[in-house]
């Protein structure tokens, strides 16, 4: 029989077993540290009141209690040693106590904050090594430090502790577009999470709580206020907003670090030291806009505060921090002095547009950045059933074909591509060993088909490139090149691999020979791999009878899919509606003659048409897919 307080939950009962979490950060509280720690700070009070319980392990610098209870969280502070604060670096060293592990022993959930931290990469291990689910926050991006040699030291704690890190986590959770697509090219499960903030407290003012506020402060009542608050680092630009100075109106710097004394003493403009949360919600609402020129950032709350406070917002174009920013009522500039004075100005003089950047800025905070619902989704990516894009998952959705071999029948593929507005890339090999020289394209066929697609090498006779030797392998990619060249009278760049066949001397060939990007055959991938000499495709036209257990996996096991499935036209649909759904790469490729032979042209057709109807898609070939990388993802070198 049924224990009986069974009986008394209700059906489909969502009442779950609370939480164990453990967090952790470098800082949390009495000292705060940085974004990390509010964030830490404020999703353990919330969690906690949403009924979890919820530990959170931060250093002990300064020095309080070992072990105390605020707000219904549990604070275990853990020896430590900051021996890199005067480098300007915040990386303490944490020294886990008894207390400390035995938190993370207990948990059913341990979340760590940023994977360059020492501390969480040891909290990850032991959490890994006790079989807890383990989900990592990546506020930020790399950082680029003005010293080569500090930045050398963090590309190598990245490769080394970072992806240890990265590898011992079950889920990443970011905070903006630039981070998701850096980490999701080492990890698959990432979701997108924007921080709550205090919107209480962060709250527009009334006309006299603006004024008595300037008073207060100081501020001149006539005065048009440009507001930044942020550290004062390179990064965050304060020194090319100082440049951008203006009588017609006043500049108000706010934040930690050490200010530039020529700043400190210019009395044309205002300077504040680090404020507490409540001076800083004042220092909103005495303002008129808000300006962040930064590079290289993850969220940063101060534009969240603003934007709760209902200030129009200025940021730099070079971030891509969130969908909910890329509004025109959003003012993202370049960072030269000219285009942050002619952004302030135009704010300045245009009361109507003030009025609806103002208007934006406050509901968007208020529909999206709210702790509870930031601290929900959270417990669902703890419990494990967080729906991959529920919220604002930054999407871009790119599709990209190639075709192998160059046979004739990759005419009749050209013009089918052609004609539902689809790029790609043909790999010819000029002597196929597997065809009669009549069934291969001829030069004149080469060139119509170079006027609308890319043309990719793929060796002159088709071999096993593993299997011959060195020498020989060198010379059947370096010679590819050079004849296609000569046909086409441009660089090629693009190489593929024939039968997927390669090693890493074969890989080092084509990249020596001047090669940009090799394809595998690899398939089931929806991004480009950061090894460019080895990129994966998504799907090959063709049914492979081997990946069952993909299949079996993508239909969630229903046998009803899996025969849906198991045709290939409706398999590559079911692929890319899944890459529009996550964004990221679509990559078909394929043989003509295999099409052919496989009585596959009509299921091709239905394919393409069916991509053709979607509106949003990028269209590229195989060497364009590493342009918008690079484009995209230059701030961050990592
Ligand atoms: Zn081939």
């Amino acid at each position: 029989m049924l224990p009986a307080h069974n009986t008394i939950l209700p059906e489909n009962s969502d009442l779950e077993e609370s939480l164990h979490v453990a967090i952790v950060v470098t800082y949390a509280y009495p000292y705060i540290g940085s974004g990390l720690g509010v964030v830490a700070k404020f999703q353990a009070e919330y969690l906690a009141a949403q009924g979890q319980h919820v530990t959170l392990i931060s250093s002990n610098i300064p020095h309080t209690s070992k072990r105390f209870v605020l707000n219904n969280v549990t604070y275990i502070k853990v020896p430590a040693l900051a021996l890199l604060e005067k480098f300007h670096i915040p990386v303490p060293l944490l020294f886990f106590n008894v207390s400390a592990m035995r938190a993370i022993k207990y948990a059913d959930v341990v979340h760590v904050h940023d994977i360059l931290y020492p501390s969480s990469c040891f909290a990850a291990l032991l959490a890994k090594f006790y079989k807890k689910r383990v989900v990592i926050t990546q506020h930020v991006p790399h950082i680029d430090y003005s010293n080569t040699i500090i930045n050398a030291i963090e590309k190598i704690v990245f490769y080394t502790m970072g992806q240890l890190t990265l590898k011992a986590g079950d889920a990443v959770v970011v905070l903006n577009e630039t981070v998701y697509r850096w980490i999701k090219r080492y990890k698959n499960t990432v979701f997108y999470l924007p921080n709550g903030v205090d919107l209480a407290l962060f709250n527009k003012p009334t006309a006299q709580e603006k004024q008595n506020i300037r008073a207060h402060y100081n501020i001149p009542l006539d005065k048009f206020v440009v507001l930044f608050v942020g550290r004062f680092v390179p990064k965050k630009g304060v020194d090319i907003l100082y440049q951008a100075k203006d009588p017609a109106y006043l500049l108000i710097f706010a934040g930690g670090g050490t200010i530039p004394d020529y700043i400190k003493v210019d009395e044309t403009v205002k300077v504040m030291g680090p404020l507490p949360q409540e001076e800083l919600a004042s220092l909103y609402k005495a303002s008129d806009v808000f300006i962040l020129p930064s590079y290289g950032e993850g969220f940063p709350l101060s534009i969240q505060e603003a934007m709760a406070t209902g200030l129009p917002i200025i940021i730099s174009k070079q971030n891509a921090l969130s969908p909910l920013l890329d509004s025109p009522l959003i003012a993202a500039i370049n960072r030269t002095e000219a285009d942050i004075k002619t952004a302030i100005k135009t704010i300045q003089n245009n009361r109507k547009l003030r009025k609806d950047m103002s208007e934006y800025a406050y509901t968007t905070a208020r529909e999206n950045y709210s702790w509870e619902k930031n601290t929900t989704a959270l417990v669902d990516i703890y419990r494990d059933k967080a729906q991959f894009n529920t919220t604002h998952t930054p999407k871009v959705i790119r599709v990209t074909t190639s075709w192998d071999d160059g046979h004739k029948l990759d005419t009749r593929l050209a013009a089918l591509l052609k004609k539902y507005g689809i790029k790609g890339t043909f790999y010819i090999c000029p002597q196929d060993r597997e065809f009669k020289r009549t069934e291969l394209l001829s030069t004149q066929e080469i060139l119509s088909i170079s006027q609308d697609f890319e043309i990719g090498g793929h060796t002159i006779t088709h071999p096993h490139l593993s299997q011959i030797t060195p020498a020989q392998a060198a010379d059947e990619i370096a010679q590819s090149k050079t004849y296609l060249e000569g046909i086409l009278q441009q660089e090629v760049t693009a190489f593929c691999y024939p039968y997927g066949d390669y090693n890493d001397t074969v890989k080092a060939l084509v990249e020596k020979c001047g090669y940009k990007l090799a394809r595998t055959t690899q398939r089931y991938a929806f991004d480009v791999s950061p090894d460019l000499f080895a990129l994966p495709t998504t799907f090959h036209t063709y049914a492979h009878y081997s990946d069952l257990h993909k299949i079996l996996a993508f239909a969630k096991f229903s046998p009803r899919m899996v025969k849906k499935l198991w045709d290939w036209e409706a398999l590559a649909i079911a692929l890319f509606e899944h890459t529009c759904q996550t964004g990221g790469v679509f990559h078909l490729w394929g043989h003509s003659w295999e099409v052919e032979k496989y009585n596959g042209w009509q299921k091709l057709e239905n394919v393409l048409a069916y991509i053709a109807t979607k509106k949003d898609v990028i269209h590229q070939t195989n060497t364009e897919l590493l342009q918008l990388t690079d484009q995209r993802e230059k701030s961050m070198s990592l």
